[in-house]
């Protein structure tokens, strides 16, 4: 543990870190890798460029050393990156580390939730976005079914897991789906939470329109379900909570654009061919890999985190406009993983 704990300049501390462990996936979402730009031909990362297991691995023990408590491994699709699992056993022993996650689109859970399970693995997002199969196929860009992504979420509880399931809600796309799959999922007992349209990267077509608000979503379940808020879990705490009267089950909202949580920012992130990101709509991040393969001991990496994080000042979300949000240059999401 270290005595002094790592602080940005606006007081919060390192906690989380997000592993993006590819940058290829199976879906082609429209919110996130738009069929138009991720095509065919688009050139992924080669695989040389991607940290191995021992790079994610030592520099997850840094960050550990450095306060982080919480990992979550995503992508891209992370279940594409071949022994997933072997990674998960090695950072799930890892000291230090007290909760680790993982956030797919499901639809390789079939293959690979008993091998996490056994690495010891507890808890799984998996991104689900309607029940309409005509529309959740477009959304995925893949015609993948609801159906498939539903089969592998009951599969992961019979497994064991504990799931929530995030669905991103877009204006004149999918906000007919709000009731229908929170009526599914409350029927279940499990979490859904509903995900504010974001402005990553930069071929989404984000525009404030296109943002169902929280309060706006809130309205619509409260016209039919009873709703209580719940207290913050923690400092640093993503969802805003609810739960339906007079049941367990509860929903959560991600609001980073309509309540802005820049305040409590307690997240770093790493992509997958080692950049350190201190902020989803970050322009840049801090090159680990190349520092890693010229031979670094862990005594210059850890310096070298440590100033990003002690001259992080990012509040994007508290300061987005519809302009400034066109000014920026920011990485993709399915490069950083959200
Ligand atoms: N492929 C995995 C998945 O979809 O769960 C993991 C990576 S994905 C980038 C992580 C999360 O980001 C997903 O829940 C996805 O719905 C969300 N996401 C992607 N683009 C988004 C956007 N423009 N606004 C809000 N959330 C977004
Ligand atoms: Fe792939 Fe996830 Fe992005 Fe959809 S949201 S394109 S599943 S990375
Ligand atoms: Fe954190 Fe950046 Fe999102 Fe603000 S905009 S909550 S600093 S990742």
């Amino acid at each position: 543990m270290n005595a002094h704990p790592l602080e940005d300049q606006l007081r919060r501390p390192i906690r989380d870190l997000r592993i993006s462990v590819t940058d290829r996936c199976n879906f082609r979402c429209s919110y996130c890798m738009p069929r138009e730009l991720f095509g065919d031909d688009y050139a992924f990362m080669p695989s040389s460029e991607q940290l191995t297991f021992e790079e994610i691995e030592r520099l997850a023990g840094l960050f550990v050393a450095l306060g982080v408590r919480k990992l979550r491994l995503t992508g891209g699709e992370p279940l594409l990156r071949r022994n997933l699992s072997g990674l998960t056993a090695r950072l799930c022993k890892m000291d230090g580390v007290e909760d680790i996650g993982l956030t797919t689109n499901g639809i390789l859970l079939r293959q690979h939730a008993e091998a996490l399970y056994e690495a010891g693995l507890r808890r799984l997002n998996i991104s689900l976005d309607g029940l309409d199969p005509e529309l959740f196929g477009r959304i995925n860009g893949r015609g993948v079914k609801p159906e498939t992504v539903l089969r592998q979420i009951d599969h992961a509880v019979d497994t064991g897991f504990e799931v929530k399931v995030n669905m991103v809600v877009k204006r004149g796309l999918n906000e007919s789906e709000l009731l229908p799959m929170a009526g599914y999922f409350k029927d279940r007992g499990i979490t859904l939470r509903f995900i504010e349209f974001m402005d990553v990267g930069g071929g989404n077509g984000w525009s404030m329109e296109h943002v169902v608000t929280k309060r706006e979503m809130l309205e619509r379940l409260q016209s039919v379900y009873e709703l209580e808020a719940l207290d913050r879990h923690y400092f640093g705490e993503v969802a805003k909570r609810y739960r339906y009267k007079g049941s367990e089950a509860q929903v959560g909202f991600i609001t980073s654009v309509s309540e802005s949580f820049c305040s409590s920012c307690t997240r770093a992130r790493l992509s997958s061919d080692g950049k350190f990101y201190t902020c989803l709509f970050a322009s840049g991040g801090l090159d680990l890999r190349r520092l890693l393969r010229s031979g670094a001991d862990d005594d210059s990496l850890l310096a070298a985190i440590t100033e990003v994080w002690e001259h992080r000042a990012d509040r994007y979300s508290d300061e987005r406009t519809e302009q400034t949000q066109q000014q920026r240059s920011k990485i993709g999401m399915s490069y950083i993983g959200g």
